[in-house]
Order: structure tokens, then sequence, then C-alpha cells
């Protein structure tokens, strides 16, 4: 089985495995400790959890603090629902193509969503006015299903300029590439070779947030509940390997992109191809059945559109979004490869799509 569908999640990596293992059962059996206990058990636990918290944090600019999350849906709430901004009751900007856990959060605010569009290329089309009700600006670095990459520096000035707060859905971008600066941004452990179930919010010094859950007050009152070392512990490691190792694999994923766009030649791609993340090549072609060419290439892990839109049969917003009818929107695959994907395995991959592919005559 080949896996190619790195934005959905990625393999964990064997550094990140090592590190969790600890904090599950050892060493000497003391690694099940509660990090908010002042014994040594808890001690220990904490000393873990301090130490991821500095890794991850590495992944961002100097300036701000990390809270640890259950995923990043949970930290994009709350970043969106928390600041003063959505409390005034202001509206959220957020362009046409962020992820549900922006998108649909967005709706909830008391001011409501604005969605700012984007062009045939997937990157925001309009970055200057917004509307006198804004007060939040939510805008992802790097998209999932097509990859592009948006001028942050350009939306943080949009923002600044309109007093609102920014919020970063850096999900797809950290690890990758040096995240972007805002007011709150949210990463989740997954999407970087670390274990699911654990995410963050970066908050610029200086910002503070109501709470979405409320009890015992960890995470410096901002994400009450216990925290889960070995879940932390994996995210560090996982986050510590990704910064050592950016450049060897953008270098490595390059070389994987520069192949796959020989292999997929007749393909159409979605979006830029320069403002892009080179570890997703979401490719159309017309008359295809995405649904069968999934069936037909069984042993190739790969997505049509997004995972999440893949189980609902529904045609992609961020597709359509980017000037798609419905039926060329159904007419994609999404391709995605990273650090663990072998050259061999991309070759063998597009053989079998290709081939599937031509059978259906598309
Ligand atoms: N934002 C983007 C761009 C994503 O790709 C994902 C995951 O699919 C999320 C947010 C949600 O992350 P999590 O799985 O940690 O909730």
């Amino acid at each position: 089985m080949i896996y190619l569908d790195y934005q959905a999640t990625t393999p964990l990596a064997p550094e990140a495995r090592e590190a969790m293992l600890r904090w599950l059962d050892g060493p000497g059996g003391m690694g099940f400790g509660n990090p908010h206990s002042p014994h040594r058990y808890g001690r220990q636990a904490e000393a873990a959890v301090e130490l991821a918290r500095e890794r991850v944090a590495a992944l961002f600019p100097p300036g701000g603090r990390v809270i640890f999350t259950g995923s990043a849906t949970e930290a994009l709430n709350m970043a969106l629902l928390g600041n003063e901004q959505a409390r005034a009751g202001r509206a959220a900007a957020v362009s046409a193509i962020e992820h549900s856990a922006v998108y649909e959060t967005a709706e909830r605010l008391a001011g409501g969503r604005h969605v700012l569009p984007v062009g045939e290329d997937g990157l925001l089309s309009q970055v200057d006015d917004l509307p006198g009700n804004v007060g939040i600006v939510a805008v992802m670095q790097v998209n999932n299903e097509i990859g592009t990459i948006q001028p942050m520096v350009e939306v943080a000035q949009m923002a600044r300029q309109a007093n609102a707060f920014l919020v970063c859905d850096a999900v797809q971008a950290a690890g990758k590439l040096p995240v972007a600066m805002a007011d709150a941004v949210a990463i989740s452990a997954h999407k970087l070779h670390g274990p699911k179930g654990i995410g963050a919010l970066w908050l610029r010094n200086g910002v503070d947030l109501d709470p979405l859950v409320t009890g015992g007050g960890q995470e410096d009152g901002l994400r009450s509940g216990t925290l889960s070392p070995a879940l932390i512990a994996g995210f560090g490691a996982a986050a510590k390997l990704a910064a050592e190792r950016m450049e060897q694999d953008a270098v490595h994923i390059e070389s994987l992109w520069q192949r796959a766009r020989e292999l997929f030649g007749d393909w159409t791609l979605n979006g830029s191809a320069d403002a892009r993340w080179h570890g997703n090549l979401s490719l159309r072609r017309d008359g295809l059945d995405v649904a069968r060419l999934m069936s037909d290439t069984r042993d190739v892990a790969f997505s049509a559109g997004s995972a999440c839109a893949s189980g609902s049969g529904k045609p992609s917003r961020v597709l359509q979004a980017i000037g798609l009818p419905a039926n060329l929107a159904k007419n994609t695959m999404r391709l995605g490869f990273g650090r663990y994907t072998t050259g061999e395995e991309l070759e063998e991959a597009a053989a079998a799509i290709n081939a599937a592919a031509q059978a259906q005559g598309a």
C-alpha cells in the first residue's frame, strides 16, 4: 500500500513514537504521572510537558506562548470565539477556502462571517479594504485541499489597518515553512509526523482569550483538563525533528514534485503552481469519476478533494471557490507526499492511477 494522503494526516515519526512511550509506562513504571501533581511522578511529567512546549514554540517567531489543546480545530475555536473582538460582537472576515474549523466557527460569531474571495489561483483576490463591522481576520497560511500559500504579510497589514484580531490556521504550514505571524496561530501535531489528539494555539504576547473549556485552570486558565504528557512529548519530538529537517524535507519534496508534474503532465493542476506547498498535488481531468478511480486503485491511499469532503459525496467548497463548477470539482484527486515518500512509490502510484484513469476513457 502506498500512502499519498499527507494533507489528511502524516505517518508518526519513529522519534515521536519513542518519545511518547516513555510517558505511557517507563522509566521504572513512573511515566504515567499527572503533570499537575506536586510529587515526583508529577514533576517528571511536567518537565516533559515543558520541554515539549519549548520545542513546539521553536516553530514560531519569538514573542508568544504555546497553549496545548486537543486539536487544531479546538485551538481555532478558542481563538475565534474567545477574543475580545468576538465578545464585542464584531464580524470575522475569512477566506473562502478556510478549513471548516474556521469557516463554520466564524458563522457562529454574533457579528457573523464575511467571506473574502479567492481567484482561480487559490489566492486571496482582495487584500485591502474590509467592511467596517469586521474585527477579526482569519486566513490560513497553506490550504489543505490545493496547497496554495496566502500572502500572510499583506493579510497582517490589512488586519492591522482595520484594528482586527488576526487568526492564522498554520496546520498545513507548521514544520514545513516558517510559520506566519498573527495574534493567534493554530497547529496540529498529526500533520507534522506527531500523534493525533494534540494541537496547539500560539498566542502573541499580550493577547488574552476567554476560555472555551473551564475547570481546573490548566494552561494558564485558557484550557482546563489534564494534559497528556505522552501526546505532548510526541508533539515536541515531532516539532524538533521538523525544525531540524525543514530544509532537507523541502529538498526531498521538491524533487518528488518535479517528477510528479512529469508523471501527471496531462492532468490540470488546481490552484497556483508557484504560491504553493509542493507536497500537495491537486489535479483534475475531464470526465474522471474520482470515486471509481479510488476504488480501482485500492493499493494507493489518496483523496478526492479533502479527507472530510471525500466521504460526503458533496463537491468541495474550496474547489468551487476557485471557480470550478460542481462537475469539475468532482473530477479532482489530491495526492499528498512528504518526508517518508520514496521516488519508487511515486512512480508506482502514478502508473496505477494513470492506467485506471485511462481505462475510464478520462
Ligand atoms: N486546518 C487545516 C488546514 C487542516 O488541514 C486541518 C485538518 O484536517 C485542521 C485545520 C484541523 O486539524 P485537527 O485535525 O487537529 O483538528
